[in-house]
């Protein structure tokens, strides 16, 4: 746990009452800070006491830290916000602190729109190799404040929402590996979400590394804006080419131009497979390179991780035929990657829509034998798919989706079932995780029948 001895005996709000939002109870307790909280859903239980809403603006406060799902702008002010800036409270995050708290270690932090738990992962992995001490966290695994102080890197997967709420910027390694349209509601467009994203590069000092994908528009303009500001070290990378002074991939091998001398330094290997995968790999090559890491150790390391769990998992074949959970895949670019990886496939999508459909895959529907259709979206992209010629079924439920799959995959010439849903799971499940767990019990229990 990361103590904050500044709040000592200060009076403190704290807004959402999830995972981050009790993380930072206990630390700010832990330091002998007086906490008030508040949630619009949770009921209190025990330490964490949910006042209402009127009793919680009624405070004065030396602070308030606000968790990541409360809105600061969009759609609309949240009214602890309102009330918090009509008195002049300073407003902060998790990371705020932390950042307040922890100085003379290096932070490693990742963001963009998809890959960012891959690259995290992979990067707390490559990094073990230094024989330092790693911690890996925020928006994925542990929250920032419940992460052991004593460690050399921390690593820190960073959402936009996590960014736009962030005052105290100014990283060591800040990785940015990729932008499209996602969470356009919550940041009021795609300015809004560009720039929440690119705070991750802001108040840089002299040793700060700065890995920029630049294999989409708004990563290219962000790297060229940060190279006329004398970025210090501005590294481009790229999942397809190798760009000009940075690391990227000539066909298969893996290629750190950083220098110019365009150095090939490995392969890669199946797991990690796709040019997604592969910009993920660059990313983490740079920004290991940069805080320490041997070439040799590297290689040993990439060829050592396993890839993590719900990513386009193979997770079993039923008769031979592969089964891949891609439960992750909550909007349509990440499903991108896996309908680019596969042919003749059996897809299971749908669940609760993103801002922007699927429309952007149709390019692939071609690669489709069979659809099926789950969720709150299932009629509605049924009548899409049948419009592209994608022959579909509504299965609503992924139970019913996974038998239909074993019985119609013969007739169909499938070579694969994948679940890759392009929607977010919370219409029928408790997020990814648990509709990529069920995928995996459901299509074990099939191959036992
Ligand atoms: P995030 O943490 O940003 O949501 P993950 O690493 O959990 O990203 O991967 C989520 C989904 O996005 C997976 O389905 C994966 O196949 C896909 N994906 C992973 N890396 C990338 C990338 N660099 N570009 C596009 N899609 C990716």
């Amino acid at each position: 746990m990361i103590l904050l001895d500044f709040y000592r005996n200060k009076r403190v709000g704290v807004v959402g009452l999830g995972k981050t939002g009790k993380s930072v109870i206990d630390s700010l307790t832990a330091s002998g800070a007086t906490v008030i909280s508040y949630d619009d859903s949770q009921i209190s239980s025990g330490k964490y006491r949910n006042l209402s809403l009127a009793d919680f603006n009624s405070e004065q406060l030396d602070a308030i830290i606000v968790s990541p799902g409360i809105n600061l702008l969009w759609p609309s002010v949240h009214p602890v916000i309102k009330a918090a800036k009509q008195k002049s409270i300073p407003i902060l995050n998790d990371i705020d602190l932390f950042q307040q708290h922890v100085i003379a270690k290096v932070n490693i932090c990742i963001t963009g729109t998809n890959g960012k738990s891959t690259t995290a992962a992979l990067v707390n992995h490559l990094l073990s190799f230094t024989g330092k001490k790693v911690s890996i966290g925020c928006n994925f695994g542990n929250p920032i404040l419940s992460l052991d102080f004593d460690s050399d890197f921390f690593v820190l997967e960073l959402s936009s929402y996590q960014l736009e709420s962030c005052n105290i910027l100014g990283f060591d390694t800040s990785i940015l590996l990729n932008i499209t349209p996602d969470h356009l509601t919550r940041h009021g467009g795609i300015e809004g979400y560009v720039a929440s994203k690119q705070k991750i590069f802001a108040n840089f000092h002299e040793k700060s590394n700065a890995i920029v994908g630049v294999d989409c528009s708004s990563c290219i303009k962000i790297f060229e804006f940060l190279k006329k500001l004398n970025h210090p070290n501005v590294i481009p990378i790229s999942g397809k080419v190798v760009p000009e002074f940075g690391v990227g991939w000539d066909k298969n091998k893996l290629v750190d131009n950083r220098d110019g001398l365009y150095r090939v330094i490995c392969g890669n290997k199946a797991t990690l497979d796709g040019d997604h995968n592969r910009q993920n790999i660059a990313a983490s090559y740079a920004a290991c390179i940069q805080n320490g890491l041997s070439e040799e150790s590297f290689c040993e390391g990439l060829f050592l991780f396993k890839g993590l769990e719900h990513r386009q998992e193979i997770v079993i074949d039923i008769d031979g035929l592969p089964y891949v959970n891609d439960s992750k895949a909550t909007n349509a670019d990440s499903t991108e990657e896996a309908l680019k990886r596969f042919n003749n496939i059996i897809w299971i999508l749908g669940g609760r829509p993103k801002e922007n459909g699927i429309e952007s895959l149709i390019q692939y529907f071609d690669k489709i034998r069979f659809a099926l259709l789950i969720g709150e979206i299932a009629e509605e992209w049924s009548i899409l798919l049948t419009k592209y010629g994608v022959k579909n079924e509504i299965a609503k439920t992924l139970n019913v989706a996974v038998k239909r799959s074993k019985e119609i995959s013969k007739i169909y010439g499938a070579e694969v079932v994948l679940l890759s849903p392009a929607c977010a799971s919370f219409d029928q499940f408790n997020g990814f995780e648990d509709r990529g767990n069920q995928f995996k019990r459901l299509v074990s229990e099939e191959k036992t029948k």
